[in-house]
């Protein structure tokens, strides 16, 4: 089977700083693959780049066989098949948690705001804020909040779904809330790329774990063996110091 998504020799600069050096990541369907490394290995960078968010320099990403770095290709019909979440759930404060689900659907890609709303309000009632539809970002918690932000990640029904370090700007009585929306989605066969620190959460859902060094993936395999019994020096000393 193809993979979802596809990295070849993906380099990315900024000036001097070469920050993805031919990187080679696939993804496959339902895979969730968690990305760790030092802090400034590029983990956000990657998912950036593969959210158009940033250009790449050279190499190339695929999303379902389609070459989607091609210049052409227009991003805003990418990023309708990939929903992306920051650690800083980046809601506009002065709009509703239902529009600001259904905002880009609506404005961006085209769908009915009755059906934006529609499928809104059906994710908020599977991740138990169904209630809250109407509230302000700031009427919520850390952890609401962020959930709020993941069903507007959802909400076109992505094929992929990127997560950069989603729990890091939570309480820590928060952050499971988060994480058992990220299992649940696991179960419910959603492909994702996630980058953390949690280490347990990496053991918990990921399929595969891959270690970024110097701009590449260095070691990648299942998190028994990345995260309890690494084979390269490097990893090993990052599992040492964050576990
Ligand atoms: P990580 O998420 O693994 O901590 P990042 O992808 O955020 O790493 O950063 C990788 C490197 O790229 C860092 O050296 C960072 O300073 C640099 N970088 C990231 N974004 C930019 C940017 N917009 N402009 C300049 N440098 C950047
Ligand atoms: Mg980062």
């Amino acid at each position: 089977m193809n993979p979802v998504l596809s990295c070849v020799d993906v380099r990315k600069t900024f000036g001097a700083n070469v920050v993805l050096d031919g990187l080679s990541l696939d993804v496959g369907e339902h895979e969730v693959v968690v990305l760790i490394g030092a802090s400034g290995s590029g983990k956000s960078t990657l998912l950036r780049c593969v959210n158009l968010l940033e250009d790449i320099d050279d190499g190339a990403i695929r999303l379902d066989d389609e070459h989607i770095t091609d210049p052409r290709v227009n991003p805003d019909k990418i990023r309708q098949k990939i929903g992306i979440v920051f650690q800083s759930f980046n809601l506009f404060p002065h709009m509703s948690v239902l529009d600001n689900i259904t905002l880009a659907p609506v404005r961006v890609h085209g769908l009915s705001r009755r059906d934006a709303a529609d499928k809104a309000r059906e994710l908020l009632a599977r991740v138990g804020l169904a209630d809250r539809a109407g509230e302000y970002p700031d009427r919520l918690s850390g952890g609401q909040q962020q959930r709020v932000a993941i069903v507007r990640a959802l909400v076109n029904a992505p094929r992929l779904l990127l997560l950069d370090e989603v729990t890091s700007a939570l309480d820590p009585e928060l952050v499971g809330e988060v994480l058992s929306m990220v299992r649940d989605l696991k179960n419910d066969g959603m492909t994702m790329v996630i980058a953390t620190h949690e280490m347990g959460f990496a053991r918990q859902v990921a399929d595969r774990v891959c270690f970024l060094h110097q701009g590449r993936v260095l070691e990648s395999g299942p998190p028994a063996q990345v995260l309890g019994a690494p084979t390269e020096e490097r990893t090993r000393q990052f599992v040492r110091r964050i576990i």
